[in-house]
């Protein structure tokens, strides 16, 4: 009898002792999916609080493109009035279709560095042929000196020069336009002297001399019997070879590596230099709109952070939201933070804590990566931050931060391209400066060129989206037309409107 008694406690004891099992099994999977969840909620937590500090409803957008406007205005009425700097580009003539010749440019100012070399073929025949050669430039001449930088780029110039002259014969025009993508102060079409390094580059030695003279002077000591004709931005080349295509094009805007804009202003604004000027037409002002700052911006701590981080802190403030060089860097502070407060992305020693170690071109792949299973995140995440097995819903999570930060990035383009065509009277909102009555609408071509801008088709769908939410039906006048290497292309029909007797004034 005891024994069954003692059978009764056994069965009694075992079965406690699964229960006691099956209890802790349930409460260790209970305190996981707890934990998980707890995961999850603030990952969940922290990409809801980073999309209201971006957010760019259109009200927001619109206080942006009047504060545009009001800097504008200052940086016109005197040096230093404002953070953008409004440089004068000495261009007052745009090249109109029927230059003739042989001209060669060079493009430096970002991650690649190019040498072109423009046939024109006058009037009707537009560019009869183009060839263009790009590198990227070596990380260590970004930071050198003077004399190596400007000796790079002259010895680049010669072996192009000689390979097309071993092929065609000798080539009569000698003229080259210098496409220089850093702010400088000019004095003359062909003269400048460099105000800041932007872009990662610093050389030391290269402020307060004239940029014209250094080249001149490289390609004298390579034995090049070349002539600067003129020293431009990469904007102002751009917006050259807009107009040369189409006549109706009055601004252009660059977002690759940097960000920046120029467009055609009238003289009698350019207030800080009246009775300086001596032509009454227009003159391309170049913005410097990446230094542009108000405090409408939507700005996060990680923009904060970024930028204390940076080499160059409390400049380029608009360039640091929207450029190539920051916006997968954003997405990485953002998701490094998400990694260290929710571990959703498992061991945080990984390649995400890296600064710059997502690239802009690889966020935007994330972002745009349209199969099923994101599997171009999965393998973003596996082969560059060494993450393996992300799982879907963490995949998810990635394309939504990709999406924030493209997303205003490409807003606050758009809302500093209206900005510009307010100020000229072009958004359908002012008295007409152009004579026309007013309401009568005016098609209006914006020239853009940039890695970001040409590669990334969801940013340019969101600018040109935040355009007809600002614009309304105005929008259906505004053009923004891509040009490719139009900033060192534009450079050479620059040179060759500048010796053209026939100068088309603006
Ligand atoms: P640069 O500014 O040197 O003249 P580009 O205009 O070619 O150079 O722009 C290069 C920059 O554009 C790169 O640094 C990169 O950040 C960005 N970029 C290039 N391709 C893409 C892409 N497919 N998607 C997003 N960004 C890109
Ligand atoms: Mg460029």
């Amino acid at each position: 009898m005891g024994g069954g008694g003692g059978g009764r406690g056994v069965w009694f004891g075992v079965a406690a002792g699964c229960a006691a099992a099956a209890c802790v099994i349930a409460v260790a999977l209970v305190s996981r999916r707890v934990k998980s969840h707890r995961r999850w909620q603030r990952a969940a937590e922290l990409v809801a609080e980073f999309e209201e500090g971006c957010g760019t409803p259109v009200g927001r957008l619109k206080q942006v493109v009047d504060a545009m406007v009001v800097e504008m205005h200052a940086g016109l009425a005197s040096d230093g009035g404002s953070k953008l700097k409004m440089l004068l580009t000495y261009v007052d003539s745009l090249p109109h279709g029927s230059e003739k010749g042989i001209y060669y440019a060079l493009d430096l100012g970002g991650t690649n560095f190019r040498v072109l070399q423009v046939q024109l073929g006058g009037k009707g025949s537009n560019i009869l042929k183009q060839k263009v050669e790009r590198q990227p430039i070596p990380q260590e001449l970004m930071t050198s000196t003077c004399e190596k930088m400007f000796g790079f780029i002259a010895s680049k110039l010669k072996q192009f020069v000689e390979e097309e002259e071993s092929r065609e014969g000798t080539i009569e025009t000698r003229a080259l336009g210098f496409t220089f993508s850093f702010p400088v102060k000019q004095s003359s079409v062909s003269s400048g002297v460099l105000m800041k390094w932007t872009k990662g580059f610093s050389i030391e030695d290269a402020f307060d001399r004239d940029i014209v003279a250094c080249l001149q002077e490289a390609l004298t000591k390579e034995g090049l019997n070349m002539q600067v004709a003129v020293l431009v931005n990469d904007t102002v080349g751009t917006l050259a070879l807009g107009h040369y295509h189409d006549q109706d094009t009055v601004a252009a805007v660059i977002i690759g590596t940097g960000t920046n804009a120029c467009y055609v202003e009238r003289t009698d604004a350019i207030i800080k230099y009246q009775g300086l000027l001596t032509n009454y037409g227009g003159m391309v002002i170049n913005m410097e709109w990446g230094n542009f700052w108000t405090s409408h911006l939507p700005r996060t701590p990680y923009d904060v952070e970024l930028d204390e981080d940076s080499p160059n802190r409390t400049d380029q403030g608009f360039e640091k939201m929207i450029s190539g060089m920051y916006l997968g860097e954003i997405a990485r502070r953002v998701l490094f933070r998400i990694a260290v407060e929710s571990e959703v992305f498992g061991d945080v020693g990984s390649k995400l804590s890296q600064p710059f170690a997502l690239s802009t071109p690889l966020m935007a792949t994330m972002h745009e990566d349209d199969s099923a299973d994101l599997r171009e995140v999965k393998s973003i995440f596996e082969q560059t931050l060494q993450i393996p097995d992300i799982p879907l819903k963490t995949r998810r999570l990635v394309v939504k931060v990709c999406d924030i930060v493209s997303r205003r990035a490409a807003r606050l383009v758009a809302a500093g391209i209206v900005g510009i065509l307010k100020k000229i009277g072009r958004d359908g909102s002012g008295p007409s400066t152009s004579g026309r009555p007013r309401g009568q609408p005016r098609r209006t071509v914006v020239a853009v060129e940039g890695g970001l801008y040409e590669g990334y088709s969801l940013f340019r769908d969101y600018v040109d989206e935040a355009i007809v939410e600002i614009l309304g039906d105005v929008a259906q006048n505004i053009f923004l037309k891509t040009t490719v290497d139009g900033s060192g292309t534009g450079a050479a029909l620059l040179a060759a409107a500048h010796l053209s007797n026939r100068k088309s004034y603006i």
